[in-house]
């Protein structure tokens, strides 16, 4: 049986992956420091063999005993409001935790796979963005904690690649959605969602003309599950290539809801992308990866977990 270590396992993306770990057949540690995970996302595997929580913050000396084959590190807050509320420890997630994540690794001689993201690629200035393209990220702007803790964390795995011979993986992972996600995490899926199912307006920022591409989960994770199973060590692009702007996403999520509220407009935050696409070539060529789930049905699943954290039925 193999043995995977899931950092960051108790959060959205985290929790899924563990799940899909032990359905493989993998034995599952999660850790997590629970500052935007939370337990509930796992909570249905308590007492389950093979899967065993670990509360701890990975930017700490990680010691675990017996043998290990795989580590996805997942760690670290991921929603624009979660990192500039929280802009040193995503920082330090990004920065020490990956230290200490590789160096679990190498210790382990495990198999690594970074959860990196479509920041780095910033406010992109080629669009779609592919993996050889560098990017266009502000150092000194709100997200720039986000963007450069993954641009830094991309770097030290690389780095243990090359100079350690660590197995690695690096994933860009580009705006996904479904259920666990957190009702107030300030994501646009949840945000929209959870303003239609209130009956309140639904917020735009800017004049909702910035485009995003929304992947499920579950087409991510088979993506990344490919990925660390195959002999391609990235960075690779996983996520959904149907784009479309904010305002007609609002709409979409207006109809899907049957919600009769407006949409309101307010200020773009700061560095905002604006647009996201991916180019998926690369996942479709080297890992046999298309996303399958259209977004209708990816939202309708979506929804229905949402009405039950708002406490409809
Ligand atoms: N957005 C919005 N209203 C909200 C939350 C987000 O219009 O309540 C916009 C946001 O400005 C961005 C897009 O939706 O252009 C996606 O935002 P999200 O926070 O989901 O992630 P990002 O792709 O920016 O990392």
């Amino acid at each position: 049986m193999p043995v995977s270590v899931v950092t960051g396992g108790a959060g959205f993306l985290g929790s899924h992956l563990c799940d899909l770990l032990l359905a493989k057949g993998h034995s599952v540690i999660c850790l997590d420091n629970l500052i935007t995970g939370n337990t509930a996302n796992i909570e249905h595997l308590a007492g389950r063999e093979g899967f065993k929580f670990i509360k701890h913050d990975v930017t700490e000396y990680i010691y675990l005993q017996g043998p290990v084959d795989f580590i996805f590190h997942f760690a670290s807050p991921a929603s624009p409001i979660d990192y500039l509320e929280l802009p040193i420890q995503t920082l330090k997630v990004g920065a020490l935790g990956t230290h200490k994540v590789l160096g679990l690794a190498r210790a382990k001689k495990a198999r690594f796979l970074l959860a990196s993201t479509s920041e780095v690629y910033g406010d992109p200035l080629i669009h779609p963005q592919n993996e050889s393209y560098w990017g266009n990220v502000n150092p000194v702007g709100p997200r720039g904690v986000y963007d450069e803790a993954k641009r830094f964390a991309e770097a030290m795995t690389m780095a243990y690649r090359r100079a350690h011979g660590v197995d690695t993986k690096i994933v860009r992972i580009f705006n996904t959605y479904g259920p666990r996600m957190r009702l107030k995490d300030g994501r646009v899926v949840p945000a929209f969602v959870g303003e239609a199912l209130r009956g309140e307006p639904l917020t735009v920022f800017g004049d909702g003309s910035q485009t995003r591409s929304f992947c499920y989960v579950a087409d991510l994770l088979d993506g990344i599950y490919r990925l660390a199973t195959s002999e391609e060590s990235g960075p690779i692009n996983i996520g959904n290539p149907a784009e479309m702007t904010i305002r007609q996403f609002a709409e979409t999520i207006r109809r899907l809801t049957g919600a009769s509220a407006p949409i309101v407009y307010r200020d773009l935050p700061v560095d905002d992308p604006k647009v996201r696409q991916p180019d998926i070539t690369k996942a479709r060529e080297l890992l046999g990866w298309a996303p399958k789930v259209d977004l209708e049905t990816g939202l309708k699943i979506t929804i229905d977990y949402f009405k039950k954290q708002v406490g409809h039925v």
